[in-house]
């Protein structure tokens, strides 16, 4: 998984700035981190060569460990794997359970700032994590890209994983989920390890699930992966960007389910959250907070409004350039570096908001907008709405056709292509096009 990759990558770094150039070369820059055990706190790490491991063992374990815990923010054992031996020999110590299973240490609740708009979706996810399988069966979270879904997720699995040690617990995103499945789908023996890695768990936390929309045999796999689960009285946990009712290409006996119990809502935080996620971020990467930071702080969460992956990706842009340039972090530096983001309307316009200024412009409601409904006064305004989500924000065809209740992408483009002709030919669609960017930019 990536975030395990990557941090063995720093920890690479890390070991190579303490090592003489040859130990390093020879014995740590050829290991390979392969999986970790997070239940039981073991890192598997591969040796590249045949027969160090004896060698290993001896010379660089604590030096490993020390470092591993440095940069994963956490003490695991390593048991080193000699691949080179594993093919003639029957394996010893299989590790019985996937990458998934890694969590990253930094989603955290300790690491999740609480604010107005995220306040009910993390009132429930802990609640959850302190007594899983008893109230919120099951859990469905939703809120458009970069609002902590994930993180979230995250934080439940870390919090069961320590707290509640005999449950088992399996994140999984739902792309994975369908690609294991497709694996699996060949072969009889596997379906069926398929079937019972799934069905054996007590916690299943899964990511992302619109994505398995109009994925049939996936939506099938799941309705009784879902079902057995259910009936066991094991905790399932759902994120989505959107609510279940609106995940219209999706099984109705699935939206039904998922509307079961729980829905919490994680929408875009406000300024003083987007501040406040900012000083933990700061805080996290041991950067000091001087008056000019904190004015830079501001200037970003001003900016940037409605994606935290953006908002932190931003700040840590400023961070970095100012180790690499050698410069004090100031306003001036962060305007001058950031110039692309606090100029481009793209990280301030979505599709959401598009549709909320076309509404109100139009005096039609959101539900309208996103409606069957065929007749003009309708229909106009939302080939507009389509049509500004294409000019206005990087959302694909088929993204921009979900928001709209689910239309096709082809639609999309009718519409843009209808929009666009009417702007040259008539003079009331030009306007109104120019002033629903004007609202839209200054919104
Ligand atoms: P999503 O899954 O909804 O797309 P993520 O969970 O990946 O979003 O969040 C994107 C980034 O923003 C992550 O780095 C996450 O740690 C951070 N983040 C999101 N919400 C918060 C929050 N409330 N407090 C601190 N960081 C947050
Ligand atoms: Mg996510």
């Amino acid at each position: 998984m990536k975030n395990l990759q990557e941090n063995w990558e720093k920890t690479l770094e890390l070991l190579k700035s303490e090592l003489p150039p040859v130990s390093f070369e020879t014995w740590i820059s050829p290991l390979a981190a392969k999986k970790a055990d997070l239940s039981k706190k073991i890192l598997y790490v591969e040796c590249g060569e045949p027969f160090i491991t004896d060698i290993l063992q001896k010379r660089y374990l604590s030096l490993l460990e020390n470092a591993v815990k440095t940069i994963f923010n956490e003490t695991y054992k390593i048991n080193f794997i000699d691949s080179f031996h594993e093919k003639n020999q029957k394996k010893t110590e299989e590790p019985d359970f996937d990458e998934e299973f890694y969590f990253n240490p930094r989603y955290s609740f300790d690491n999740f700032v609480v604010g107005g708009t995220n306040q009910y979706a993390n009132a429930v996810a802990l609640a959850v994590a302190e007594t899983p399988c008893k109230m919120y069966n099951p859990l469905f979270i939703y809120g458009d890209s970069g609002l902590g879904k994930t993180h979230l997720m995250h934080a439940i699995g870390h919090y069961i994983l320590e707290n509640h040690k005999k449950l088992k617990v399996l994140y999984v995103s739902s792309e994975m989920f369908t690609n294991e499945l497709i694996m699996a789908l060949k072969d009889k023996n596997k379906i069926r390890n398929f079937k019972k890695k799934y069905r054996n768990i007590d916690v299943l936390l899964i990511d992302d699930i619109q994505f398995i929309e109009k994925k049939e045999a996936t939506q099938e796999e799941f309705f009784h992966t879902f079902n057995t689960l259910y009936d066991l009285n094991k905790q399932i946990i759902i994120s989505s960007d959107r609510a279940p009712n609106k995940l219209t290409n999706l099984d109705e006996r699935l939206r039904s389910r998922f509307s079961w119990n729980i829905i919490a809502d994680i929408q875009p935080p406000d300024y003083e959250t987007r501040v406040a996620i900012l000083m933990k971020k700061a805080e996290i990467e041991n950067v000091e907070i001087s008056e000019d930071l904190r004015s830079v702080i501001n200037l970003i969460a001003e900016k940037i409004k409605y994606n935290i992956r953006e908002l932190e990706g931003a700040f840590s842009r400023i961070i970095s350039f100012s180790v690499l340039m050698n410069k004090p972090i100031t306003v001036s530096f962060a305007k001058e570096n950031l110039k692309d983001i606090v100029s481009s309307g793209d990280l301030r316009i979505n599709t959401e908001n598009i549709k909320r200024a076309v509404c109100k412009y139009y005096n039609i409601t959101i539900k309208d907008i996103e409606s069957s409904k065929k007749i003009r006064s309708l229909a106009f305004p939302r080939q507009v709405a389509m049509f500004l989500c294409r000019e206005l924000t990087s959302s694909s065809l088929p993204k921009i056709g979900g928001s709209f209740g689910g239309r096709d992408h082809t639609t999309v483009l009718h519409a843009c292509q209808k929009i666009k002709k009417e702007v040259f030919s008539d003079e009331n669609v030009s306007n109104d096009i120019e002033t629903l960017k004007e609202i839209i930019n200054e919104s």
